[in-house]
């Protein structure tokens, strides 16, 4: 009994193995019944261009399960576990479908809104996808610049020659392209040279010190000038404050996206946003 037990700490080991396992099966039930049922719902968080007009230029949906009993769950709590279950796939057709039809509402009340949505990895090796991005944009009468989609190095990095190819169908449709959480990956020169990407968003570790700390301050301003010479936009994250915006004005950065600009929000809410800051854009102008 004594050796089953190992360091004494064998059953209770085990059990927590159990606990774990059996947690893990409750949340990929609940996640298939809340799918069914609608329970996904997105945030929205706006991306500007970083001068004086600091100009909305879109916003990218991020995805949140409004769980009957748990309230709001954040992607975090949940999309790798649905990864390993091989749920991705029709999370990211509801997100896409959320997206697009808010893209619609906007534009029917007259506001520009590209929407980016985030991809996983399965979403890359399904071939069926491009054709079902192109068929979803029809169904709601967008153009192809109502969507724009972001794909993190880990994502690239997993069979990457196909992910390539697949990046490369949905670039040649006109879709705006992103490399998201850039810099935190490996192979980051290596594929830049081959990236069908319009856009690099620098990873909010950098950005989000490149005050206080002289050495993220020079990956920022460095990686603007890479990008740029290779003709592509640099979007900055966790642009958390004033100052951060005001350095990477100087840095020459295009984009930037981060609480000091607003928050991840309900459509509503991102909706009176938008609005408010149309009408003092106008006022301004
Ligand atoms: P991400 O795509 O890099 O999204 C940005 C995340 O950083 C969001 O967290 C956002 O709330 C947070 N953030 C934005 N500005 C700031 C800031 O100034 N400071 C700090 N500290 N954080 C900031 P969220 O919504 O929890 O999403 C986490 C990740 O989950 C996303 O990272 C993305 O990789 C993934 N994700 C979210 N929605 C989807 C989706 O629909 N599909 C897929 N495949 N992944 C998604
Ligand atoms: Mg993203
Ligand atoms: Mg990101
Ligand atoms: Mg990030």
């Amino acid at each position: 009994y004594a050796a089953k037990s190992g360091h004494g700490g064998g059953p209770v080991f085990a059990t927590g193995l159990d606990d774990h396992a059996r947690a893990r099966l409750t949340m990929l039930e609940e996640l298939r019944t809340g799918l069914e049922r609608g329970e996904l719902v997105l945030h929205y968080q706006p991306k500007v261009t970083v001068d004086a007009d600091a100009r909305v230029t879109g916003v990218e949906a991020l995805v949140r399960w409004q769980h009957p009993t748990r309230g709001l769950v954040y992607p975090d709590a949940f999309l790798y576990t649905a990864e390993s279950a091989d749920l991705m796939g029709r999370i990211t057709a509801v997100v896409l479908d959320l997206a697009c039809r808010q893209s619609r509402a906007w534009l029917d009340a007259g506001l520009s809104v590209p929407v980016a949505v985030n991809l996983s990895v399965s979403d890359l090796r399904d071939p069926a996808f491009p054709e079902q991005v192109g068929e979803l944009l029809r169904r709601y009468g967008l153009p192809i610049t109502a969507l724009e989609l972001e794909v993190t190095e880990s994502v690239l990095m997993t069979d990457a020659d196909e992910a390539l190819a697949q990046l490369g169908r949905l670039g040649e449709m006109g879709i705006r392209l992103a490399v998201d959480d850039y810099g935190t990956g490996y192979s980051s020169l290596s594929y830049l040279r081959v990236l069908p990407v319009d856009d690099l968003k620098l990873d909010r570790t950098f950005v989000s010190r490149c005050v206080s700390d002289p050495r993220s301050a020079a990956i920022v301003h460095s990686t603007v000038q890479l990008a740029h010479s290779l003709g592509m936009h640099i979007v900055a994250e966790g642009v958390e404050d004033a100052d951060i915006f005001e350095r990477l004005r100087g840095f020459g950065c295009d984009l930037a996206q981060g609480y000091g600009i607003a928050r991840p929000q309900s459509a509503d809410r991102i909706t009176a946003w938008l609005l408010g800051r149309e009408i003092t854009q106008k006022t301004a102008a």
